[in-house]
């Protein structure tokens, strides 16, 4: 592999080979989609703040103990990476119901579910990035059931120190996806972003459910203001990380 070859070309990041075989330099882009690309456009800035936050939280869960792929930030909107094999899975944790979840089971937006729930989604934008239970993820080969329990267990202590990090941040962490590698050794690596495109993060100041939306939503709904609404995330994440 050669140093600098693009290898990838990805909706939200680009993905270059660097001249160390096990390490990738990721670099965050501004264009933004939703509804598997159907809607297309770019949120200026969001590069940047993107790769700010990712870089902060993944180095925060680093010192709880979770295995994650970052390495550094060369400049501000790249990030170098572990090379990892990436398992298809879209694994996403839910605290409140919002989003697919309701609009597949019915619950109301905003309900507080009893425990955070943990789903798996093949990541497959021509299948539609469907949910699988887990006899498919068996089925598919995707992960042993050894490789399964792991997964669940790093998600849910994600979600906790996540959890944890927002509240000191005044923002309610909805739900999210997380994407996982293997490395060499077969060992779990967290991998991809934490950002407001992949989590969805509500202002607890605010009661009003349009204005309280600080993530991709903004974008997916038309709600406006989606470059403040991303600044003031990094604002938050940063000036609880200096505090
Ligand atoms: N999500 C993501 N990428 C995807 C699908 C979902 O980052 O391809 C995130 C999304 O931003 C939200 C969470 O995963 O924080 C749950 O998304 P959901 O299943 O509710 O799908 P949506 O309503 O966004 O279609």
């Amino acid at each position: 592999m050669s140093p600098n070859t693009k290898l990838y070309e990805g909706k939200a990041k680009i993905l270059y080979s660097t001249e160390d075989p096990q390490v990738l330099l990721t670099v965050y882009k501004d264009d933004a989609t939703a509804f598997n690309a159907q809607k297309k456009g770019q949120i200026q800035g969001k590069g940047v703040i993107n790769c700010t936050i990712t870089s902060a939280l993944l180095q925060m869960l680093e010192k709880n103990a979770i295995p994650t792929h970052y390495i550094d930030c060369p400049s501000s909107n790249q990030m170098r990476v572990k090379v990892v094999k990436i398992i298809p899975l879209e694994v996403v944790v839910r605290n409140i119901a919002a989003g697919s979840l309701c609009r597949q089971t019915g619950l109301p937006e905003g309900q507080i579910l009893p425990k955070p729930l943990v789903e798996y989604y093949l990541k497959d934008d021509a299948l539609g990035d469907p949910l699988l239970t887990r006899d498919r993820l068996f089925l598919l080969n995707i992960v042993t059931s050894e490789q399964l329990q792991i997964l669940e267990e790093m998600a849910l202590k994600i979600n906790h120190h996540l959890q944890e990090f927002f509240t000191r941040c005044n923002i309610t962490l909805v739900d999210f996806k997380l994407e996982f590698g293997t490395d060499s050794q077969d060992k779990i690596l967290l991998a991809d972003e934490i950002s407001p495109d992949t989590c969805r993060l509500w202002d607890t100041t605010e009661t009003d459910p349009k204005a309280r939306v600080m993530d991709k939503d903004r974008f997916r709904k038309d709600l406006g203001d989606v470059e403040s609404a991303y600044q003031r995330v990094q604002q938050r994440v940063l000036s609880v990380l200096g505090s």
